[in-house]
């Protein structure tokens, strides 16, 4: 029976260039005392996300950065899915932010994003199903190719206008259960209780760091 690789001391990168991703994902690292340093501090290039699911793009991302650093890797795909959409965005949340400004120079554009879901909605009626989920799935890579996946989920309920400062991406359209406050009103320990990667992380704890 082949056992689950498991972090040793050495340090772990922290396979994102999401400034949003890696500020929840050191704070939760933090608590358990794990040396971190982030893929943009190493100057890792950012892999093409090619995959079609979120544990294919996670994988991806953590042993590009495992094999280039010679590191144990963690990276993080995640997105909103949309009921009423058939799961959409999904894999692709990030790609509804880009826009090209001009030739040669791309940007993401979270408002435009958030309201192409939202026309969506709109074109189903005033009644339309607004439920919602983000997913998180984090990958840990190794060097010598070995691999841990965590999967985790926030159901929730798409609104508009956005609401909040806090957070990033899709936070201030999306209302977590139990909650009338968007992502992006709450307060980063409040969202880090609750949110897709938190769960995701829960997971990985228990089998990361048991005991
Ligand atoms: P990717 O994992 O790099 O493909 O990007 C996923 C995208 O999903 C991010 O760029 C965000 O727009 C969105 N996303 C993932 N997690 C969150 C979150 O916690 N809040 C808001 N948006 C998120």
């Amino acid at each position: 029976m082949s056992s689950v690789p498991r972090l040793g001391n050495e340090r772990l990168v922290i396979a994102t260039h999401n400034a949003g991703k890696l500020r929840e994902m050191s704070a939760l690292l933090a608590a358990h005392g794990v040396d971190c340093v982030s893929a943009g501090d190493l100057g890792l290039p950012e892999p093409e996300e090619t995959g079609t699911t979120f544990i294919e793009n996670a994988l991806l991302k953590a042993h590009a950065a495992a094999k280039a650093a010679n590191l144990p890797a963690l990276a993080d795909d995640s997105g909103l899915s949309v009921v009423a959409l058939g799961g959409r965005p999904g894999v692709y949340t990030a790609d509804w932010a880009e826009r090209q400004w001009f030739e040669g120079d791309k940007g993401r554009d979270w408002y435009m994003a958030m309201g192409k879901v939202e026309g969506l909605l709109c074109e189903q009626g005033a009644e339309v199903d607004r439920s919602c989920w983000f997913t998180s799935v984090l990958a840990i890579a190794w060097p010598d190719g070995s691999e841990a996946v965590y999967e985790g989920r926030a159901m929730g309920s798409f609104t508009w206008p956005p609401r909040g400062k806090m957070g990033f991406g899709y936070d201030p359209a999306f209302i977590p259960e139990g909650f009338d406050r968007t992502f992006a009103e709450l307060e980063l320990s409040e969202k880090q209780a609750i949110s897709h990667r938190a769960d995701a992380f829960r997971k990985l704890v228990a089998e990361q760091f048991p005991g």
